[in-house]
């Protein structure tokens, strides 16, 4: 399996990661989107329903404290025996030490002076300018925290900063149900921690959970290493609920805000309970949870994509290997054979056409081989006929239809052959040429069949007397001309007497004896051309004529006599 860029393969897995992308993306975005929005909600109702427990310890606590103080001061002691009495003493130090947080208990008579106190603690100072005498000479009193004054030298130090206290004060009446003193205690503000320390999540720490306590004034009393001027909140929305909000700074909490129920509605606190997170911190599970999704979700697309891939190598191994049987077949390999194992129905069709087509190719080829085998045999048989039908012309053309000698055509043509040959080889040939005598008289007497008969016959009895080598043709009319090649003057001048007598001894039938005259000249290889030969003889036939005819004249015997 190869890697293709633009392959059958590659693109259907490109596909069908595509749709596993386009289908899975938005339905990632919409889940996340749902569990975001639904993981938000539920962690900031928990949160609010936290504030609203605390405020409600908070406001319980409070309200139990007050009880306490009332009660106290509703005993018989404190209706019936003077202020100054010892007996007050041990009854504050009793309520004091069954709740570690008051710190300070005491009783002031109307002037102010204190008259009885945990420890004999400001006995005999005078509170009157203190806010918690004045609230508690009018009823149920409960004092805002503040700081402890005379009793911050007089007490142990608890933690690092400054003692604070709340107060709550009520009037002391006697039987008659006058109003004799103030009955006061100090709780120290230790009270809120281990109050709301009960419901604290024990990871509010860990996932950066502030928990607040604010007061009518807006300023953070609780925790107390809270710096007091903590950013204050933007305008409250509809505080039902929780909501989210950057507390003028730019990290937005999840804010929870529940006010503290009112124990004395008379004094009132204004007290808040705040409860914020960090939105971030809230959120920190969604984005663990997306990452996990984002994972699995790539994971998978990542796998569709490999199976996909795997499928589509599957379908198109076929077809691969189809083409390179195909190539194969155009490259002239055609012992390959289409065999592959193709699964799908249109793959095996395609399989089928293509090895018919493959076939009726390689059919058509053939045909055309054999067809051009014929045509070419057929060619060469015509060419041959050709030649042949050629060489018969050219044949027929040199060759004299009435004897059956060559012509004048072919005598000029052999006669240019011998002259080349005789300048070769220095060696002369004689030319003879013969005319049959008075051959216009037979013509004339025995008419014109009978002298083509004599034509014939002479050319007969030439053709006999000649040896194979010589060569002789119908010149003209009646007149032939003799060829004898490498042959000398003696010799030539016997053959032309022989010819001569021959012809002169076997008269036709017809016409009786015919006779010749011969004119024969050398050819030399000093001759201009090969007529120069021909003319000398041609000369020599006229001298033969004068002579009487009958007659052998050759040109040295003529320039002998001569
Ligand atoms: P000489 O002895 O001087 O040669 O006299 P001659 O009569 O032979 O010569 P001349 O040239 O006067 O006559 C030749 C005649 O040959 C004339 C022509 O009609 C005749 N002739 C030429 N070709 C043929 C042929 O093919 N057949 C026949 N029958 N006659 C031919
Ligand atoms: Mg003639
Ligand atoms: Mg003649």
């Amino acid at each position: 399996m190869t890697l293709i860029p633009g392959s059958f393969r590659n693109r259907l897995a490109l596909l069908c990661g595509g749709l596993a992308l386009i289908v899975g993306l938005p339905a990632y975005l919409y889940i996340n989107h749902v569990y975001a929005e639904q993981l938000l909600n539920e962690r900031g109702h928990a949160i609010h329903e936290l504030a609203t427990a605390m405020s409600a310890v908070l406001a319980e606590s409070l309200n139990e404290r007050r009880r306490e103080i009332e009660l106290l001061s509703d005993t018989r002691l404190f209706r019936r025996e003077p202020l100054d009495d010892s007996a007050f003493r041990g009854s504050l130090e009793r309520l004091q030490n069954s709740y570690p947080q008051y710190s300070w208990i005491g009783v002031a008579d109307l002037d102010g002076v204190v008259q009885a106190a945990t420890h004999d603690l400001l006995l005999g100072q005078n509170v009157a300018q203190r806010p918690w005498f004045a609230g508690g000479l009018d009823g149920v009193f409960i004092g805002d925290l503040h700081e402890a004054l005379l009793l911050a030298k007089l007490l142990p130090k608890k933690g690092a900063g400054p003692m604070r206290f709340i107060d709550i004060a009520v009037p002391v009446s006697g039987e008659d149900g006058q109003v004799r003193g103030v009955l006061a205690a100090h709780v120290h503000w230790d009270w809120a921690g281990s109050v709301l320390q009960v419901l604290r999540p024990s990871n509010a720490e860990r996932v950066g959970m502030d928990i607040l306590i604010i007061n009518g004034q807006g300023d953070v009393i609780f925790p107390e290493d809270s710096p007091l001027a903590l950013p204050r909140l933007g305008d409250p929305p509809a505080r039902a609920g929780f909501f989210i909000d950057n507390w003028s700074g730019t990290e937005p909490y999840v804010t929870a805000v529940v006010p503290v129920r009112e124990v004395v509605p008379t004094s009132p606190l204004g007290w808040q309970v705040v409860i914020r997170q960090p939105l971030d911190r809230v959120m920190e599970d969604v984005q663990a949870l997306r990452k996990v999704v984002l994972v699995f979700a790539l994971l998978a697309v990542a796998i569709l994509l490999l199976l996909s891939w795997l499928a589509a190598s599957r379908l198109s191994q076929p077809i691969e290997r189809l083409a390179t049987l195909a190539r194969r077949i155009e490259k002239g390999d055609e012992g390959v054979t289409l065999e592959v194992g193709a699964g799908a129905v249109e793959l095996r069709h395609l399989v089928d056409a293509l090895r018919g087509m493959a076939a009726t190719l390689i059919q058509r080829r053939e045909a055309l081989e054999a067809s051009n085998r014929d045509l070419e045999h057929k060619v060469a048989e015509r060419t041959a006929e050709l030649a042949r039908l050629n060489d018969e012309l050219r044949d027929q053309a040199r060759r004299d239809a009435l004897t059956g000698l060559p012509n004048r055509l072919a005598a000029n043509e052999r006669l240019r052959d011998e002259f080349v040959r005789m300048r070769r080889s220095r060696k002369g040939y004689a030319v003879l040429v013969a005319d049959i005598d008075h051959f216009k008289r037979i013509n004339d007497g025995h008419g014109h069949p009978a002298g083509d008969a004599v034509l014939r016959h002479v050319a007969a009895v030439l053709r006999a007397a000649l040896r194979e080598s010589d060569f002789v043709a119908r010149f003209g009319g009646e007149e032939f001309l003799l060829l004898l090649p490498a042959t000398g003057f003696a010799d030539a001048c016997r053959v032309g007497e022989k010819i001569r007598r021959a012809v002169e001894a076997s008269p036709t039938a017809a016409v009786g004896v015919v006779t010749m005259s011969i004119g024969l000249a050398m050819a030399q290889p000093e001759h201009e051309d090969e007529d120069a030969a021909v003319r000398l003889a041609d000369a020599m036939l006229y001298e033969a004529k004068r002579a009487g005819r009958n007659r052998l004249v050759s040109e040295q015997a003529q320039t002998a006599d001569g």
